[in-house]
């Protein structure tokens, strides 16, 4: 048997190393620590019920677990093979209701291939990874393809970049491939910061070598043999084991000189951000990496070009690195045949708000937001209606109950007036203010606009002091023809993505629920 103990950070803030101890502990006790082992994993997904704990074979899972609740699992289930059923998903089922993980309402309509390993291996040893086909691909893409053929294959299973902007992964390789200038680089943007999100930050955490491998096959391709990690430092979890997983590949011959007995050379160095969003605006993020503001500039020319010490240098998030191994193992035509017409595979989320079951999630593009919302997160708790959920994080916008139907894609989610982002969602119940929820996103931009440019640096402000005018009551009916006027200035006239899309909450709560705006003005009447 095997006992996998959460290891992310949801689990361990909620105590899953005492419980990991217990486990240790009350095993070696029953003398069956040479038949059991105890595994610290990453993320399983379920947050909100940890410290959670799943034991194999059976796959059976245990939520919301204490250290003194280990005894008896250790007593009943691993001795006499009798599950506990109280402790299982928080519910009480009786021992023929229970199923393997795969099958609970949680993950059915789940799909995992950037999270494939997440909850399985222990991220803190390669040779599990590798057990699981980690380095495989690069295996592949450096003895028996040319870099040609890897963009080919990029390019044909339709992978789009999952940071936000959704530009297709292949095409970027291919500008960058292009390029005579040498050295080039490959940067992975781990500078996850939207309120709410902690998809990249799992990925790390549980699975740090798919990244890796990622940043490696990249490199093989435009000819890089320099790869950057730009990393949170507010991720300590994640930047240990991105450490564990570097030091691990390079003793294996996975990263450094000669890769695979190959002429090929490529090694990961990490960088840390301190916090300030506008980083994960690419070139922000590259003027950080070298010590510089970290301030956007404007583009052409773009990163494939001009990018880190102005050399060639390809930008992909973590989640996009993720999803190559598999695109190469598995053929570009399998991750094709996941997804819409223009959104290939799959995307991850971080389901948060009022909603039963919050965390983490992958599902194949085409799901609709009912899915996610009620049949993967369970619905809206205490019986409350649903209003909207925020997709995008403060780029992104709101979606109301008449749209609940869209499938997730990059096109659809822009038509109503959101965007896919890196994969925040929000959900909020009938109580919900929507003026209050833009408020909120867009205090956050007044805080994080890096002030280089003024329609962001004082078109936000201004927005934000009329938000605050109506909703304490001293709203007038223009104003919210002077937030929509402010608005469409700041998104054609900010320099880079975060004043371009600073609006966004604005934007759509006044489209789906300008009631709520008018509501507020005409109340101090
Ligand atoms: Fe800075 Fe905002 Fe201008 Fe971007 S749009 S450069 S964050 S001031």
């Amino acid at each position: 048997s095997h006992v996998m103990v959460c290891g992310g950070t949801g689990c361990t803030s909620s105590g899953s190393d005492n419980v990991a101890a217990a486990f240790v502990n009350e095993i070696k006790k029953a003398g069956l620590d040479k038949e059991v082992a105890v595994i610290r994993t990453g993320c399983f997904g379920l947050c909100e019920l940890g410290p959670v704990v799943v034991i194999y074979p059976e796959g059976v899972f245990y939520s919301k677990m204490k250290p003194e609740y280990v005894p008896e699992i250790v007593e009943e289930h691993l001795l006499k093979g009798r599950p506990v059923t109280k402790y299982l998903f928080g519910e009480t089922v009786t021992e023929k209701e229970i199923k393997p993980l795969e099958e609970t309402t949680f993950y059915k309509k789940q799909m995992r291939v950037a999270l494939r390993n997440c909850g399985i291996i222990d991220p803190e040893d390669i040779e599990e990874a590798i057990a699981m086909g980690a380095y495989e691909a690069l295996g592949k893409v450096l003895t028996t393809m040319t870099p040609e053929q890897v963009i080919d294959e990029m390019k044909k299973s339709g992978l789009r970049g999952r940071g936000g902007g959704g530009f297709p992964t292949g095409l970027k390789w291919e500008f960058a491939y292009k390029q005579k200038e040498t050295p080039k680089y490959v940067v992975c943007n781990a500078d996850e910061g939207d309120p709410g999100a902690f998809m990249d930050r799992s990925i790390m955490e549980g699975d740090p070598h798919s990244v890796l491998e990622g940043m490696a096959i990249a490199g093989y391709a435009i000819g890089a043999n320099h790869g950057v990690i730009y990393v949170r430092a507010e991720y300590p979890l994640a930047v240990k084991r991105l450490q564990i997983a570097i030091k691990q590949a390079r003793e294996y011959g996975l990263l450094g000189d000669n890769i695979f007995g190959t002429d090929f050379s490529f090694d990961v160095e990490i960088r840390f951000g301190a916090g300030a969003f506008v980083c994960g605006e690419e070139t922000a993020l590259l003027n950080s990496v070298m010590g510089r503001r970290g301030e956007p500039r404007p583009r052409p020319p773009y990163p494939a070009v001009k990018g880190l010490w102005n050399k060639p240098t390809i930008i992909n998030n973590v989640e996009t690195f993720a999803n190559v191994p598999v695109i190469i193992s598995n053929g570009a035509e399998w991750f094709s045949s996941i997804g819409t017409e223009k959104s290939k595979g799959t995307k991850v989320f971080a389901l948060t708000g009022k909603v039963n079951r919050t965390g983490l999630i992958e599902v194949p593009m085409g799901t609709t937001l009912r899915e996610i919302i009620f049949d993967i997160g369970g619905g809206i708790p205490d019986g409350k209606r649903f209003k909207a959920v925020q997709i995008g994080g403060p780029s992104g916008g709101c979606i109301p109950e008449e749209h609940l139907d869209t499938v997730i894609d990059y096109d659809s989610l822009i038509s109503l007036g959101a965007m896919m982002g890196s994969g925040g969602l929000v959900v909020m119940d009938e109580d919900t203010c929507m003026v209050n929820v833009a408020k909120f996103f867009l205090e956050f931009i007044v805080d994080e606009s890096c002030g280089k440019c003024a329609p962001c640096r004082i078109g936000t402000k201004r927005m934000l002091e009329i938000l605050d005018k109506i909703t304490s009551g001293k709203g007038e009916p223009e104003d919210i023809d002077r937030l929509e006027k402010l608005a469409t200035t700041i998104k054609d006239t900010a320099l880079c993505g975060l004043g371009q899309t600073a609006p966004n909450a604005v934007l759509s709560t006044l489209r789906y629920f300008r009631n709520e705006y008018e509501a507020h003005i005409n109340q101090k009447k």
